[in-house]
This record gives C-alpha cells, structure tokens and sequence, in this order.
C-alpha cells in the first residue's frame, strides 16, 4: 500500500509491487537542444563515423530508395510492431523494421531477457538482427536488456546518459543521503515526512539497476550526435525525466509515435502503473498533452498503443452509458 501523503499528491505509484522505487534529478531545466535541424537530413545522409569502433557492430544507416506511397514519397517506410505491451508492471518495448533497420524502442527490465528473446523469435529475428537499440530514457524497465544486442548501436541522450549514471551511482553509495536524492527529483520533498517511500525506492534501484546492463560503452552512440534514420525522428519529451525523448516514424499506415514514459497511460489512469514519479509533474503533464495532439497511432510507456480516433470513441461511449 501507498503512503495516503502519495494518494493525496496524486502521484504515481514508485517502483515494482510491493516495494517502491527511487530516483533522482540534478533540476537541469530546459534542454536547449533544438533536434529539428538535425533531424531534417536527407535520405541516406551517414552520420560521422568517429563513434564507430568494433567491426562486428552493425552499420549505422543510410542508403537509397523510395516507394510512393498514398501520394507521399516515403524512402524506407517503417512498420512499427509492439514487442512486449506496456502495462502496469512492464514498460513497451517496440520494434521499428525498414528494408535496412531493424530498431528496439526500450529493452525492459532484467526479469525480462526471455520474454523478449522470445517475442523477437516470434517475429523471425534474434538478437543479432537487432541494428540499433534505441532507448527514450534509461529507468530499469526501459533500458536493461541493452546488452543482450551486442552487435546493436545503442542510441540515447548523452545527457540523459550522464544524469542517469551519476544519480544510480549515488544511490548505489554507502553515504546517500535524503538531500543528494531531492537534489535529482526535488518534488520528492514532499515525503519529508515519510522518507520510507524514498528509501524504498533506493532499495529497488539497487536490486534492478546495472550499469553493465545498458551495454559497452564503445556500442553507445549519443543522440546529440546521431542522425537518424529517415522517416524516424527524435522528439525531446522532458518531464518525466529532463533529457526524455519519444521517438516517431513514417509508415505506410501513417505516423506511429513511441511515447515512453512521456506517456506513462493514454488517458490518467498513471497512478496504477508501478513507475517512476515525473522529475518535474507540471512539465510532464505539459508534454503529454502535446503528444495527445498526435495525429497517428501513440504507444505509451505502459499501456497499450491507441490511436486518438479509438480513444474519441471510447469517451463518446462511455459518455452515452
Ligand atoms: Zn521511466
């Protein structure tokens, strides 16, 4: 059971049942990266190769080629299918195919290695065919089967890289205290009074978060740096953490959206998900309803993927009983 303080908060449930979970921001504020120009490349554009290093790593991307498609010219069209559906306990894990790239949004937490082995044989592929994973962020149930794709690109901010690492490097201490804590996620201060909901949370990060887990470090190549793949593109999310990003790709269906946890739910119902709490609530509620305004399909981070045509008639239904 919840503290009734986190009830009252409206907050979101922390951590994996029957404990909870902790973590911890530096307040960093705004990312002032603008990543539309760089999105904007050209099919076909390859990024610098000075991040590449083992041979037996796939290739970055590129190539040429398109199809037309519904009137739109679309090189390399996506599909966009849900390896593991996002749930109260499990985050989504999404596979993005092209005829060149084979990409994983988020790889789950590590009690997960099978089911995702698993669901990916079911689709005709192994970990080997993985090309690039990409991670939105780098909580425990997003980002801790990375090292099973030891031949994949590990995309991520590089930011969120260093705020991640440094904060679970605190919380691994002997000398943690509550304050370096607020110092990550300040709107925790609100459980001064119970500081067993934080601590908590710090015993479940311990159990499930591994550095070595998010892959080699010769495998990581840093968004900031990294020009997509065409028909994919990178949308900055902050909120739920700072440096947060959601990726959306062009298929011929129409847009596909890979939320994360900028949207944990796709409506409110955030609180029965075992999740981390946002880093900035008011920012997080900003961006997800931005993404709400997506037109075409939105996996969220724990939830099932919808499309806002269904979701308009499922409250127009609700609406009439
Ligand atoms: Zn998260």
């Amino acid at each position: 059971m919840l503290p009734c303080s986190r009830k009252r908060l409206n907050l979101p449930p922390i951590g994996f049942r029957k404990e909870s979970t902790g973590s911890f921001t530096l307040g960093l504020g705004e990312d002032p990266l603008s990543l539309e120009k760089r999105l904007a490349c050209t099919a076909g554009t390859r990024p610098s190769e000075s991040h590449e290093s083992a041979s037996t790593i796939h290739p970055v991307c590129g190539g040429a080629g398109s199809r037309l498609v519904a009137g739109v010219m679309l090189n390399h069209p996506w599909t966009v299918e849900t390896l593991i559906e996002g749930g109260a306990l499990q985050a989504s894990v999404s596979l993005a195919r092209n005829d060149e790239e084979v990409v994983l949004i988020d790889s789950g937490y590590p009690r997960q290695e099978k089911q995702l082995l698993d669901a990916l044989a079911q689709h005709g592929l192994t970990a080997r065919s993985v090309t690039h994973v990409v991670n939105t962020h780098l909580h425990f149930d997003h980002s801790q089967n990375n090292h099973l794709f030891s031949r994949a690109r590990i995309v991520c901010s590089r930011r969120e890289f260093e705020w991640m690492t440094d904060l679970c490097d605190r919380l691994t201490s002997d000398s943690l205290t509550l304050e370096q804590i607020y110092k990550y996620y300040p709107e925790l201060k609100s459980f001064e009074d119970d500081p067993k909901v934080v601590w908590a949370m710090v015993k479940v990060v311990q159990r499930f978060w591994s550095v070595e887990r998010l892959g080699r470090r010769e495998q990581f190549l840093w968004l900031e740096d990294w020009v997509s793949p065409d028909g994919m593109k990178a949308i900055h999310t902050p909120g739920h953490v700072p440096f947060h990003y959601s990726y959306s790709f062009e298929t011929r269906a129409g847009a596909v959206l890979v939320a994360g946890d900028a949207m944990v739910t796709r409506g409110d119902a955030d609180q029965n998900t075992m999740t981390f709490p946002p880093t900035r609530r008011a920012e997080y509620e900003e961006t997800k309803k931005k993404l709400l305004g997506f037109e075409g399909t939105i996996v969220p981070g724990h939830d099932a993927l919808f499309t806002l045509t269904a979701l308009k008639h499922e409250e127009a239904r609700r609406a009439e009983k």
